[in-house]
């Protein structure tokens, strides 16, 4: 082994799209869809291959704001079997953009099971760990695969591409979750000094998962999960390949967030849209509005604390909190998200998201940001 990897990896912020000559001639061209055929799940899934990430704030509220652009939430582990068979049971078309979480735990697997047993509904999964390396992982995705044939199985989190062939192969996984230590209320790289810049990861796994073929369009697929602050972030990740790409802080603090909020109990203020005041509940008649959001690291203590008996003392919190702006209705900032997408494709040449990776070209930059900040963004 190399002690020391010579080769710079390279993160968002190293590098920028290329704009290139293009034939479209209007933003409202962009196809922002993508049908996809999976490694092991029958399945095809249609939809805008962008996914909230199975944060505590994820709940009920974000899947149906989310279903409604054919985006996808991975729902956080800790619903019980009755909410998730209710949530289904009412909803039944926002099945295919509506993941069950679950850990690596004997209790989450029998969670699952006991879904299965209730509804007859075979859920897509997201089967979410820190570190998806271990060899003991790649056996418990097996497990979980050969109890949900049909399921379209979203696993990880790894950065080595030989972990990425692994669990497509051998561990009945359809997209593999890339990327640790980038997320926006994640410590890893300072508590344990591991991770691997995101673009980097991207690129790498996204060629070795392209390269797996199980039958005609069955590829291997990734998940870009963790670090984009903004949309060109998000733009980057697909031109490196990510088929779906997941975001945690670039969605916390908008309307259906499900958690922590602070609200403040002022007159009207001329300036503020009309649409980012609302009661906290029906009986209130003072103007009353969200003002921020707090939302914290899913290994940290307090978000386990919230839901599980006890904190195992050999584990360090790998994770933070972080109090967010107000960001308004979830509708702006996707708007805000799609339309950044639509105007990357536009200045690479691009058709679609589809062909984002074929089109899009980096070059690396010593520095991109200035203090600007978009709108939103994390
Ligand atoms: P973001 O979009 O906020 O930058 O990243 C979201 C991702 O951060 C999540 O999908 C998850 O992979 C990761 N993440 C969330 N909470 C924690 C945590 O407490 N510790 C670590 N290491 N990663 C986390």
């Amino acid at each position: 082994m190399q002690k020391i990897i010579n080769e710079i990896k390279l993160d968002f912020d190293d590098v920028l799209l290329i704009p290139q000559r293009s034939t479209l001639t209007s933003r409202s061209e962009i196809n922002l869809e993508r049908k996809f055929y999976f490694y092991h799940s029958t399945r095809t899934w249609t939809g805008i291959p962008i996914i909230c990430a199975n944060m505590s704030f994820c709940s009920f509220d974000m899947a149906k704001a989310l279903a409604k652009y054919k985006m996808i939430a991975c729902l956080h582990k800790y619903h019980t079997v009755d909410e998730l068979s209710n949530y289904f049971n009412e909803y039944p078309e926002q099945i295919p953009y509506c993941f069950v979480s679950i850990g690596y735990k004997k209790s989450d697997l029998n969670k699952l099971l006991e879904f299965k047993n209730k509804t007859n509904i075979q859920p897509n999964i997201c089967i979410d760990v820190p570190n998806g390396h271990m060899d003991v992982f790649v056996k418990y995705c097996k497990k979980v695969r050969d109890h949900f044939p049909e399921s379209i199985i979203l696993a990880g989190n790894v950065t080595n591409t030989s972990s990425t062939q692994e669990l497509l192969i051998y561990g009945g996984v359809d997209v593999v979750k890339c990327g640790i230590g980038g997320g926006s209320a994640c410590t890893t790289r300072f508590i344990t000094g591991c991770g691997v810049p995101q673009l980097t990861c991207c690129l790498d796994n996204s060629y070795v998962a392209h390269g797996l073929q199980n039958g005609d369009k069955k590829l291997g697929l990734i998940c870009s999960d963790g670090g984009h602050k903004n949309s060109g972030d998000v733009c980057k990740a697909l031109c490196a390949g990510a088929d779906f790409v997941m975001l945690g802080g670039y969605f916390a603090g908008t309307d259906p967030c499900d958690g922590e909020w602070e609200y403040e109990y002022l007159a009207r203020k001329a300036g503020i849209a009309d649409e980012f005041w609302q009661p906290i509940d029906s009986g209130s008649n003072g103007p009353v509005r969200k003002t921020t959001f707090t939302y914290y690291g899913m290994s940290t203590h307090h978000a386990q604390d919230l839901y599980e008996d006890s904190i195992k003392e050999y584990r360090a919190s790998e994770g933070t909190k972080i109090k967010v702006a107000f960001k308004g209705p979830i509708d702006k900032v996707i708007q805000e998200l799609l339309g950044g997408i639509r105007s990357s494709c536009c200045y690479i040449g691009s058709s679609s998201i589809k062909n984002m990776s074929k089109c899009g070209q980096f070059c690396r930059v010593n520095h991109i940001h200035s203090n600007i900040k978009p709108l939103f963004g994390v």
